[in-house]
């Protein structure tokens, strides 16, 4: 769910194996999962501006959320598509920890918020643009996180 996508022979080529790797996943041309990573953020936009029903489902249920900071994925969709009038500091997106649960089991309109915010992520860092509002943490705030946990069956099933 939080893999990094490799496609090009020389990316591959140059990989290395570390500590941190959880392992490697190869997949057909034309997997879902395929099709998914290998989206152009021109593509993502129009999902965002287009599919987003701004249900906020994706923020109901990112864990970033419910250990009570600010982040709110879907408002990061609405600012992505262009929405006039709903401008928010883009660069929470910083705060993303994409763990995909938004884009693999919350969102009911198959579009994914993690590939928008770590398509910002990179944007922001390659622009020196760093988050600067609050990070606090407070699970106390959220009273209903023990209600909103993936059951690992649902997850694969989905
Ligand atoms: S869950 Fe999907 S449709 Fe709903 S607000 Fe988030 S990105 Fe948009
Ligand atoms: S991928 Fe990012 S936005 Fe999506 S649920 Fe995980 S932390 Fe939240």
């Amino acid at each position: 769910m939080m893999g990094r996508f490799l496609e090009d022979p020389k990316e591959i080529e140059n990989e290395v194996v570390t500590k941190t790797c959880g392992g490697i996943i190869v997949l057909p041309r034309g997997h879902y999962l395929h099709q998914a990573a290998s989206l152009s953020p021109a593509v993502m936009q129009k999902r965002a501006a287009t599919a987003c029903i701004q249900c906020r489902i994706c923020s109901e249920m990112c864990p970033r959320f419910l250990v009570g900071q600010g982040f709110e994925t879907h408002k990061v969709m609405r600012a992505f598509a262009g929405a006039q009038g709903f401008e928010i500091d883009a660069a929470q997106a910083m705060m993303c920890c994409e763990c995909g649960v938004c884009e693999l089991f919350a969102c009911p309109m198959g579009i994914s918020p993690r590939r928008v915010n770590v398509f910002l992520k990179n944007k922001f860092r390659q622009d020196n643009v760093q988050y600067q509002g609050p990070r606090n943490v407070n699970p106390g705030q959220r009273s209903f996180r023990e209600f909103r946990k993936v059951p690992t069956p649902r997850l694969a099933a989905k």
